[in-house]
């Protein structure tokens, strides 16, 4: 699509990016979808670096005891095993300390060879006090003093580390979510000397700095936006950075995705219903929509690799070509789906001792442990769900999810969801990493998704499952909204957002009977007594959302409506 040239184009930058499954860089969806957009931008030869933190202590490696009561600890991993460290360092002003940064440097190779490098910042330099030595330690760790230096370190010294690095003909700087925000202001700092008069900064100055920014929000909720009290960021930004373009006084505070927001000339939601939610939360701001993806090779089990290479030949190079998976005979499709099937049913039995039956229906829900993903909600009415297994058929569940450990409520719905396995057929499986999503998303029959709308900006592990051939039975928010076709591609839980009132609680009793609802009258009878019928829906699952969320889509997408790069090409510029 786009020539390989030396010159880095595109600087992506992000607070975490899901790298390699062994390097602990990322803590969710939004490090994944990061991951998968470097795997397909260097793929499809986009000139690309990538910016992150190094994260020496990872997010968190998770334990759960016999009460599915979670523990933390810091990941050991071997950083030299992955990237090499670069000779330059830069200097970021914090607290007025002067903070020695370098990078690690990480390749990420496409499928032809392009490399994609990405430069993992790392402050643990003996130039630097004890305390900067941790500041990219811990991904969304300590308190919010310790993420605001954080940030500096990725918008102040990223920028700088990139020129020193010889990146200096970017074009394209690209915001994955508000984390990034002080790119803005260093950007401004570098337009305009280190010395402005009295904070004011030009307006063909923003505008300039405008022109090369793209800004991708993932929030759909003000609580979600990451902000700072102004007192703090004066203090660690210092009086004269937080004065450029009011930095600080967003309604006295540093609100990063309003930072963000007044730098980038292009600003995309990460689905067609959160581009909407996010224009209605800041109606002066034109937000577009570019739904996520996922990278297809990486997130295709092997079994699934192998069908596809067998009947879909071009699948590695065009991800559209997974539309003629209509083409495959079921029997095949089936096939597969019973390798990768039994595959997880024998590690959920040795891993829990759950006594998993690779014959039984199995649903699937692994994601962040956290309130609105709503992981109880399933177990509403369990007398019901105990009924339905006895009068229509089996049902066992897995479950997996790491919940923040300051998110008190996250670790309560883990040891609730854990409980349920005296009553239930139920296995929660700990320490839920790009590994595990690998294994899940493609061995379960079904794989479940019960947001509170309209929390779930887009949600990507149901992507994940239809590479696989899974379908959805999901509430009807995030991507959901655009991937389901009732009967075809999987199941709504609600017929539409609005059908269920708006109060959560009244919101919970109505999903959760619409859910049983689904299970009894359609997911249950077709596993068990349509097979055929089931198995078409795993081919449209494929044949239609395979084909479109993928990465590969996506970054098209940010190429030619974002970036504005297709044209640059085309044109030989
Ligand atoms: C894909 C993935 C997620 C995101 O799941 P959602 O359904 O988008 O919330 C979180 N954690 C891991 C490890 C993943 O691979």
């Amino acid at each position: 699509m786009i020539r390989p040239g030396r010159t880095a184009l595109v600087a992506y930058f992000s607070m975490e990016i899901g790298l390699n499954p062994l390097m602990p860089t990322y803590a969710g969806g939004l490090g994944v979808l990061a991951g998968d957009t470097i795997r397909s931008a260097a793929d499809l030869g986009v000139p690309m670096v990538g910016v992150t933190l190094l994260h020496r202590r990872g997010y968190f490696y998770q334990r759960l005891d016999r009460e599915g009561r979670q523990s933390e600890e810091p990941v050991a991993w071997t950083i030299s095993d992955f990237a090499e460290p670069l000779e330059p360092r830069v200097t970021v002003e914090i607290e007025g300390r002067r903070v020695q940064v370098r990078a690690w440097r990480h390749v990420v190779t496409g499928m032809s060879g392009h490399p994609v490098p990405v430069y993992l910042l790392d402050t643990d330099l003996q130039e630097n006090s004890p305390w900067d030595r941790t500041i990219t330690d811990s991904l969304y760790g300590g308190d919010a003093h310790y993420r605001l230096c954080q940030e500096m370190v990725l918008g102040f010294g990223g920028f700088a580390l990139l020129q020193a690095l010889g990146h200096d003909h970017i074009y394209r700087y690209h915001l994955n979510e508000g984390h990034a925000a002080l790119l803005v202001l260093a950007m401004i700092e570098a337009a305009i000397g280190a010395e402005p008069r009295n904070g004011e900064v030009p307006p063909e100055v923003i505008e300039k700095v405008r022109e090369h920014c793209v800004f991708t929000t993932h929030t759909p909720v003000p609580a979600g936006h990451d902000q700072f009290p102004a007192d703090l960021a004066h203090r660690v930004l210092g009086t004269r950075r937080c004065e450029l373009a009011q930095a600080c006084q967003h309604q006295g505070a540093l609100n990063m995705t309003l930072l963000a927001l007044r730098g980038s000339r292009f600003v995309n939601g990460v689905a067609m219903r959160h581009g909407e939610v996010s224009h209605s939360l800041y109606p002066g701001y034109p937000i577009h929509s570019i739904t996520n993806g996922v990278h297809a090779v990486a997130w295709a089990a092997p079994a699934f690799q192998s069908l596809y290479d067998r009947h879909l030949p071009d699948w590695r190079y065009d991800q559209l070509s997974l539309r003629y998976a209509i083409s495959i005979p079921g029997t095949d499709i089936w096939a597969a789906h019973r390798e990768t099937k039994l595959a997880l049913v024998d590690e959920v039995n040795r891993e829990t001792n759950a006594g998993f039956d690779r014959d039984v229906l199995t649903i699937g829900f692994a994601r962040r442990a956290t309130a609105y993903k709503r992981g109880m909600l399933v177990f509403h009415d369990v007398e019901r769900l105990q009924r339905l297994g006895k009068q229509v058929g089996p049902i066992q569940f897995v479950f997996a999810g790491k919940a923040h450990p300051q998110d008190q409520e996250g670790k309560e719905m883990i040891r609730r969801i854990h409980a349920m396995r005296g009553q239930l057929s139920v296995a929660y499986l700990a320490n839920y990493d790009m590994t595990l999503a690998r294994l899940l998303c493609a061995g379960v029959d079904v794989w479940l998704n019960t947001p509170l709308p309209p929390m779930e900006a887009s949600g990507t592990s149901g992507m994940k499952a239809a590479m696989n051939g899974v379908p959805s039975l999901s509430v009807l928010d995030g991507w959901w909204v655009e991937g389901h076709i009732e009967g075809v591609t999987g199941w709504s839980i609600g017929e539409k957002v609005e059908a269920c009132g708006s109060p959560p609680e009244e919101m919970q009793a109505c999903h959760a009977a619409a859910l049983y609802d689904k299970l009894e009258q359609q997911v249950l009878p077709l596993f068990y007594k349509d097979r055929d019928r089931f198995i078409e829906i795993m081919t449209h699952t494929i044949a239609i959302n395979g084909a479109f969320f993928n990465t590969q889509r996506m970054v098209g997408q940010y190429l030619r409506n974002a970036y504005r790069l297709v044209d640059q090409a085309v044109n030989g510029a």
